[in-house]
């Protein structure tokens, strides 16, 4: 059978983020004959599949057994608690993302957008702008574009040089257990790294997190990295601060994993059923042929994209993961549809691109994390230590004012950045409860440019642990 041949306005290699953004607003807002190109088998990319939504799945039933520890403090005894059935929840949770690849399909219909399933790779001679793509029926077709958009994400890392690191998996394969480990050893003080070391304790797996240096959150202001490095010890996660040399991992005959590892106190034998590598995330570049058309990546093999997310090359772009600029599914979202207004969206858009500063993240911890802006150290170095003022806040939140043992009640902790004679607000960090909903608003208003006196503006909602935001002195 002769192989099909395709010419599109726009192509897009990666049905994730980023990518199924881009494709829809170029097809349903400007009519622009679209096509995505994904190599999985099923679409949305790492966020859906391997990443945020079962990741804060997994997050939301950790919370649910701390709070059921909590309502004793409420006079609800709820006696030992339930145990975790973690096969039928993963099964549940797995059905809930299966319904969200169908719905992703359909919205690409409905958009106009055609779905190729299959891997792409560029291909012809040096300088063509032309991809092949072995479908995932087995045959093979190719496609040519007069726009065509690189969003293929990023893989996780295991490191090569540890003998019997292949006995560890990573995120992706956290998602993929069918059971709870009874003990589980986490490296990597990132985030991804602690939010499933937050996962396992709260489940009650005996938890081993192991970093490089003092303290988890190392790109977080100092504040957050002591705040959760300490809250996590406090909540019983075993820390392994100053683990650089690991030595060895062994598979024993019972299926356990043996880590011969160096920490801060030395020497370190510890025995777990699984061992996770949150040790970062390269670029998914590798097979696609980039030199055939000359596309340019920096020396981690991410592809080098101006703000505008165009490449070296005239026609060809890349956003999301794979640039790994800011590595968010809604910056991937933002970008891609941002990308799609100025290439098809007329004059008016000839300049769109995506502000990457002031965007808001958060670190699904226990608890969890807020965070915009400059860190207190970035903001010294960025204005000056006489331009900037620092406001503190360190309070019980009322929930947890009945909780009968004083050590239960756990330390809400906010900051706040400003800079210059008008107090602009630069930076802003919480740790505490609710603190993911609580940033959504606030960046809004950081984003505008908001002042320390426009804070203050804002009449607090009471009672509230987010008034104290608008109350700091
Ligand atoms: C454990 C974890 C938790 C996370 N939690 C959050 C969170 O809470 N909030 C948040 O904002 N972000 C989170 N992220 C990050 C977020 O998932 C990514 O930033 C986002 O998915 C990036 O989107 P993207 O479009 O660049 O790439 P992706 O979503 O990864 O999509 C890339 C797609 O391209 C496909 N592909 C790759 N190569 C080819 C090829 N050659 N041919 C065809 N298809 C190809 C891949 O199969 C994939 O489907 C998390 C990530 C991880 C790993």
């Amino acid at each position: 059978m002769a192989p099909i041949v395709k010419h599109y306005d726009y192509l897009v290699i990666g049905g994730g983020s980023g990518g199924l953004a881009s494709a829809r607003r170029a097809a349903s807002r400007y009519g622009v004959k679209a096509a995505i190109i994904e190599g999985s088998g099923r679409l949305g990319g790492t966020c859906v599949n391997v990443g945020c939504v079962p990741k804060k799945i997994m997050w939301q039933a950790a919370d649910i057994r701390k709070r059921l520890e909590d309502a004793k403090n409420y006079g609800m005894d709820v006696g030992s608690l339930p145990k975790f059935d973690w096969f039928n929840f993963v099964e549940k949770r797995e059905a809930y993302i299966r319904r969200l690849n169908g719905i992703y399909e359909r919205n690409l219909v409905k958009d106009n957008v055609d779905y190729i399933s299959g891997w792409a790779r560029f291909t012809g001679d040096k300088g063509e702008k032309k991809v092949e793509v072995s479908l995932l029926s087995g045959e093979t077709a190719y496609y040519t574009a007069d726009h065509i958009l690189v969003a293929t994400g990023g893989y996780a890392s295991v490191p090569t040089d540890i003998p019997g690191a292949n006995y560890g998996t990573t995120s992706d394969g956290f998602f993929q257990l069918k059971s709870q480990p009874k003990r589980v050893a986490v490296v990597g003080a990132g985030y991804i790294g602690v939010e499933l070391a937050g996962v396992f304790n709260g489940l009650g797996t005996e938890t081993h997190l192991f970093i490089r240096g003092e303290t988890v959150l190392r790109h977080f202001d100092p504040m957050v990295q002591e705040a959760i490095t300490t809250r996590y010890i406090k909540h019983g996660v075993k820390v392994h601060k100053k683990a650089k040399a690991f030595e060895k991992v062994v598979k024993l005959p019972s299926g356990a994993l043996e880590i011969t590892v160096e920490d801060e106190s030395g020497k370190q034998v510890v025995e777990v059923d699984a061992l996770i590598w949150a040790i970062g995330r390269g670029a998914n570049t590798s097979g696609l042929n980039l030199d055939i058309p000359g596309i340019a990546t920096n020396k981690v093999g991410q592809i080098e994209s101006d703000e505008l997310q165009n490449t070296n090359i005239p026609g060809v772009y890349a956003l999301g993961d794979v640039i790994g600029w800011v590595e968010l599914t809604p910056v991937a979202i933002a970008a891609g549809r941002r990308l799609s207004d100025r290439l098809f969206g007329g004059p008016q858009f000839k300049d769109r691109k995506l502000d990457y500063t002031n965007i808001p993240t958060v670190v699904f911890s226990h608890p969890e994390v807020g965070t915009i802006g400059l860190t207190e150290p970035e903001a010294r170095k960025e204005y000056g230590d006489d331009k900037v003022k620092v406001y503190n806040s360190s309070f019980i939140g009322m929930y947890y004012s009945v909780f009968d043992k004083q050590e239960d009640k756990e330390q809400t902790i906010y900051k706040l950045i400003v800079a210059g004679e008008d107090e602009k607000v630069v930076g802003m960090h919480i740790v505490g409860d609710a603190s993911a909903e609580i940033l959504q608003g606030f960046g809004v208003a950081i984003k505008m440019g908001a002042t320390k006196a426009d804070f203050d503006n804002c009449v607090a909602i009471h009672p509230t642990s987010a008034e104290e935001l608008v109350t700091l002195v």
